[in-house]
């Protein structure tokens, strides 16, 4: 089915996956220790559909036109994806934007968008006869490489941060997965996998790294174009740790402008927190890389990195876009569990809710206009780390289960 080649997005050259895997390796030989990943290679489809698929994006039949996979008998036999999109009108109200939607991510089948790539790389460990992936995480990926590995069969090893959300770590080992918590950062943990890897031969899904992981979440962007194909988004607000989820929103949208299928693309506007903000100064600053920021820390753990991995090909592509990156403070993320749940019936977690905070934010700046089309993409579900939403609430004492009890909770009169 789709044939492709692997293009750096650095250099330019032009690779096979059968004799290239991961990074360019003339780029990646200029790797520096502690920086974003040099040489990662974008995929090129030779041929792309020229009309929207009559079923769902997300059916296989549909997806592997799209995507970089062989047969869609070696997707996981999962779904991933068809995620709802929705006009959330009690949102619009509140924010006086009459043309916002909702993209609920965390309907996915282990709660965040991170299940797109590792629906993409699972196939091509199929494809590739790979029967162990490993991966490196601050959580969500590794959650989504654990589960989808499952439902094909293969076997998941995942270095973790120790500090990830309880939930997370329950959940992966749950599915089945070899978990190694590792008592330092998610770029110790990077590390440490890619080693592994090497040592060991296993079929290594780190985020950028591994191309398809990029390839693998354009879907998200396929499946917004496709709902609103008349009139498609002005921005598309992603909540950003490594910049992958946002290449992969540029590449979907570029897949589909490539194709004739949409006019232009959306502004992409990047949202990361003050604490963990590489990308998002460097967008500030116009500068042409990232500074690295040891030390990273936020309530939203997803989005903690000290060297977003896939910083080169995330600026390039927000910057094409138009797009503009946001900085939020984590009182703004966690206010946004709330007023996000309250508003739209959406619990996400930090990571997620910061799409909201940062929207707030650069409407303020005045980086997005109140009466454009915008899309919120909502990440993960908030169940992953219900610690940081509790901070925000309280759980009110127990009544006696009596008829006196409802008295106090009637109004005063
Ligand atoms: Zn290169």
């Amino acid at each position: 089915m789709a044939r492709f080649t692997l293009t750096c997005c650095e250099c330019g050259a032009r690779h096979d996956e059968r004799t290239v895997r991961y990074v360019c390796p003339a780029c990646a030989a200029l790797q520096e220790p502690g920086g974003p990943t040099r040489g990662v290679l974008r995929v090129e489809l030779s041929d792309l559909p020229s009309r929207w698929p009559e079923g769902p994006m997300h059916a296989p039949e549909a997806l592997a036109h799209w995507l970089p996979v062989a047969s869609p008998e070696h997707l996981p036999p999962l779904p991933v994806g068809g995620t709802p999109l929705f006009a959330a009108p009690r949102l619009r109200t509140e924010l006086g934007m009459p043309h916002l939607w909702v993209k609920d991510d965390t309907r996915n089948p282990s709660g965040s968008t991170k299940d797109r790539a590792s629906q993409l790389v699972v196939a091509k460990a199929v494809e590739y006869g790979c029967d162990t992936i490993v991966a490196a995480s601050t959580g969500n990926a590794a959650t989504a490489l654990s589960c989808l590995a499952a439902a094909a069969g293969l076997r998941a090893v995942v270095f973790v941060p120790a500090s990830a959300p309880p939930a997370k770590l329950v959940q992966m080992a749950s599915y089945g997965a070899r978990l190694v918590p590792v008592d330092g950062s998610y770029d110790q943990a990077f590390e440490l996998s890619l080693l592994a890897s090497a040592r060991f031969g296993w079929y290594n899904r780190n985020t950028a790294y591994n191309p398809f992981t990029v390839e693998g979440k354009k879907t998200a962007a396929l499946e917004i174009a496709a709902a609103l194909h008349a009139a498609p988004p002005d921005v598309v607000v992603v909540p950003t740790g490594d910049g992958v989820i946002v290449s992969g929103v540029a590449k979907g949208f570029a897949d589909l402008e490539r194709a004739g299928l949409i006019a232009r693309r959306p502004r992409l506007l990047v949202v990361q927190p003050e604490g963990s903000g590489a990308i998002a100064r460097a967008l500030r600053s116009g500068t042409a890389s990232i500074t690295p920021e040891p030390g990273a820390a936020s309530v939203a753990d997803s989005l903690v990195v000290g060297a977003p991995r896939n910083a080169i090909l995330a600026l390039q592509e927000v910057r094409a876009s138009g797009g503009a990156g946001v900085l939020v403070s984590d009182d703004a993320i966690l206010d946004a569990i709330g007023r996000l749940a309250r508003a739209t019936g959406v619990f996400a977690e930090p990571a997620a809710a910061a799409a909201l905070a940062g929207l707030l934010v650069a409407v303020e700046d005045g980086l997005v206009e109140r009466h454009e089309r915008v899309v919120l993409l909502v990440t993960g579900t908030g169940l992953k780390d219900v610690a940081a939403a509790a901070r925000r609430v309280s759980i009110p004492l127990p009544v006696p289960p009596v008829p006196s009890s409802l008295s106090s909770l009637l109004p005063p009169s």
